[in-house]
């Protein structure tokens, strides 16, 4: 496969009609080889955050041996491009045929849960013809945790109450071989604080119940670095909670595990989008709430832009964007820096798409059909390279 150099070669190569997803496996790699270094355990890859098998491919060449799967199609998925990676079915709410067929086509030992009703359910679905109960499950309960340090919660779904959670891990350490607990912080949490706060929980929960823990999963959250979102180095994160998972009343060789999404594919993608009209500062761009900006438009997330035209004055002026579908919400606030006198026909660069970005495509009213190339230059931003950039616009985040 060609690899280009950036994303003006892709435009002088092509000038694409539909946005173009950039692929940059050098920065996923990176990524990857941090966490599988660095993180005092296990790192799981979560598989939602961006599915692309190119993608499992060079995780996996990096070091990231365990995926975090929500749905059968994700097994199915994963076990088809990784044949020898360890699956661990994470989502709290299965179905029982999902469950069986993850764990007996596809050798998942690993499931979570957050009930008694899906603690029966694996059991039941993974018990041999004269229901005789597996002997090698291993069940992870997931507590619920604030949500209060991150951009985005994942507190209200999931995650069973302090409160019941004794009953819940006793039950399960009556079935399982092996019993963890885990948590979600929510997506991008900016403080490592976060999950200071939820390893207190696991704490209360593990002294309530008095049962032998050999796993604990701090989850995802782990941030990437948008404009003005500047979070702390990844390695505070990773200090603090090496520090107060050894302070835990658990078995002396448990494990701990991270379910990382977003810190390690943030900055495998980018997109290039063309202006097709000006309205004053709003540009009507190919690609938009139904696509890649999903965030942009629905959470309000602020992602670097570039224009990729030389001849365009350097003053900046912010615009917001409407994307290409016939809704008025497929608008995307913004501000996006970009020069004052650009205009329809001008090429833009999108940063740090691949984390929910270039996975939340669709098809709807007909765009989404762009290609995707490999670029060799840099992500806008990384939290990977030693040298923090200064992202160049001004602008605060403007986060509802
Ligand atoms: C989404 C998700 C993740 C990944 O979260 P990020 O914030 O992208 O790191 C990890 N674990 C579970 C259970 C998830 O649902």
């Amino acid at each position: 496969m060609y690899i280009y150099p950036d994303a003006s070669a892709v435009v002088r190569d092509l000038s694409p009609d539909e946005p173009v997803i950039l692929n940059r496996p050098h920065a996923a790699a990176r990524a990857a080889r941090f966490f599988a270094e660095k993180f005092p355990g296990k790192s799981l890859y979560a598989v939602k955050a961006n599915p692309s098998p190119d993608l499992l491919r060079v995780l996996w060449d990096s070091g990231i041996t365990h995926y975090d799967v929500a749905s059968i199609a994700e097994v199915r998925l994963v076990r088809s491009v990784l044949p020898e990676a360890v699956l661990c079915f994470m989502h709290p709410v299965k179905t029982s045929s999902a469950i069986a067929e993850a764990y007996r086509v596809h050798g998942v030992r690993t499931f979570s849960l957050d009930s008694h009703e899906e603690l029966d359910k694996i059991v039941a679905a993974t018990s041999d013809e004269t229901g005789e109960p597996a002997a090698d499950l291993r069940l992870c309960v997931r507590l619920r945790v604030s949500s209060e340090f991150a951009e985005l919660s994942l507190a209200s779904k999931f995650g069973i109450d302090l409160a019941d959670a004794a009953p819940l891990l006793q039950a399960t350490r009556q079935v399982a071989d092996w019993l963890g607990v885990c948590f979600h912080v929510g997506s991008q949490a900016m403080t490592p604080f976060a999950y200071v706060q939820a390893l207190e929980r696991v704490r209360a929960a593990i002294a309530d119940a008095s049962v032998v823990i050999d796993m604990v999963d701090v989850g995802g959250g782990f941030p990437s670095i948008y404009p003005g979102m500047e979070p702390p180095p990844l390695e505070d994160y990773f200090d603090i909670i090496h520090r107060h998972f050894y302070a835990l009343p658990i078995a002396y060789n448990a494990e701990l595990w991270c379910e990382p999404g977003r810190a390690l594919c943030a900055e495998y993608n980018s997109l290039i989008v063309r202006v097709e009209k000006r309205r004053g500062a709003e540009l009507f761009i190919n690609d938009g709430a139904y696509g890649a900006l999903y965030d942009a438009a629905h959470v309000g997330w602020r992602f670097p832009v570039r224009c990729l035209s030389d001849e365009r004055d350097e003053v900046e002026e912010n615009f917001s964007f409407y994307g290409p579908t016939c809704d008025d919400a497929d608008f995307m606030e913004g501000p996006f820096a970009l020069p004052v006198d650009i205009g329809a026909g001008d090429y833009v660069e999108i940063g740090m798409l691949g984390a929910y970005g270039a996975a939340m495509r669709t098809a709807f009213n007909g765009f989404g059909q762009g290609a995707s190339v490999d670029v060799a230059d840099e992500p806008m931003a990384s939290l990977y390279r030693g040298d923090r950039p200064v992202l160049t616009s001004d602008n605060v985040v403007s986060l509802r």
